[in-house]
């Protein structure tokens, strides 16, 4: 009884010292999870950096979801941003993805609303704060793209920087790679990918379908060398598959995702201490006013 009494008291005491003091809870790095005064918070503590995770609603093989792109580019931000704080914006699929027009489920929007969407997001973002924006690509498709969208930064001025994440094939991550690859061919849906979808959402991969069509490169083109066209890719795998998924490793899957995590994270890190890029830029923004007084 005596017992019974102490604890009662215990938690009376407690539960009273609970509600004096409630816990300063962690801000969220999701975008959509932050309230308003905690978005305010957000932005100061990820020292104005955002990550723009950008995937593609597209076939990957018969065995993987049509969002694989965006699970990927959205896991490996959402980790970085919880080692190195910063901002992670919602779901985002707009990009550049013709070549799958043929197979179900492509949501190709046209080049001037790509284009667009993605110039008034990073607009929108600065104008709330983020200076620094970081987009993080999960679709091949993208890459041509967005090196054309980050150079077509320059032609009028800014009051952010963006850049495009950019991982390096780091020899120790290669050789543990190397061992685990059952694969000697790989690309879109194959064995990377597969894996790392087994990492990230095993309950998508259906991973019994993988061998359904043929993930080989048709080599259609190989007789007209010397050019680029964009049926390239149709012409080599037009089944909208390149390698082979029905070989994975979730432990490959998560070597790719965490080196990915790993080198992101580091770049959140440097870019938040360093202004250099903005700086640099916004001299050339100056010199671009007048060309005939920029030293000769
Ligand atoms: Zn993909």
């Amino acid at each position: 009884m005596k017992s019974l009494l102490i604890t009662v008291v215990l938690f009376v005491l407690v539960a009273g010292l609970k509600a004096q003091a409630p816990q300063e809870q962690a801000l969220s790095t999701k975008y959509e999870e932050l309230t308003a005064p905690n978005f305010v918070k957000a932005v100061k503590q990820a020292e104005g950096v955002c990550l723009l995770p950008f995937g593609i609603m597209e076939k990957h093989g018969p065995h993987l979801p049509l969002g694989t792109d965006l699970f990927e580019a959205r896991q490996v931000a959402t980790l970085a941003s919880e080692k190195e704080y910063c901002v992670v914006f919602p779901p985002y699929y707009f990009g550049q993805i013709n070549e799958a027009r043929n197979q179900p489920g492509t949501i190709a929007y046209s080049p001037e609303v790509i284009w667009k969407l993605l110039q008034e997001t990073c607009d929108e973002l600065s104008r709330n704060g983020f200076k620094k924006i970081i987009i993080v690509n999960g679709h091949g498709g993208n890459n041509d793209l967005l090196n054309y969208f980050c150079m077509s930064q320059l032609h009028s001025p800014k009051d952010y920087v963006l850049m495009v994440y950019k991982p390096n094939e780091d020899s120790v991550i290669m050789n543990q790679i190397a061992k685990l690859k059952k694969t000697n061919y790989d690309g879109h849906a194959g064995e990377n990918e597969t894996s790392m979808i087994r990492a990230i959402r095993p309950d998508l991969v259906k991973a019994d379908q993988a061998s359904t069509q043929s993930g080989v490169d048709q080599h259609r083109l190989a007789d007209i060398p010397f050019q680029y066209t964009g049926i390239w890719w149709y012409a080599q795998y037009p089944n909208h598959y390149a390698g082979d998924g029905s070989q994975s490793s979730v432990e490959l899957g998560n070597i790719l995702v965490n080196a990915e995590v790993e080198q992101l994270s580091k770049l959140i890190k440097i870019v938040k201490q360093s202004d250099k890029i903005g700086v640099i830029q916004k001299a050339f923004y100056e010199d671009t006013k007048n060309p005939l007084k920029t030293k000769q």
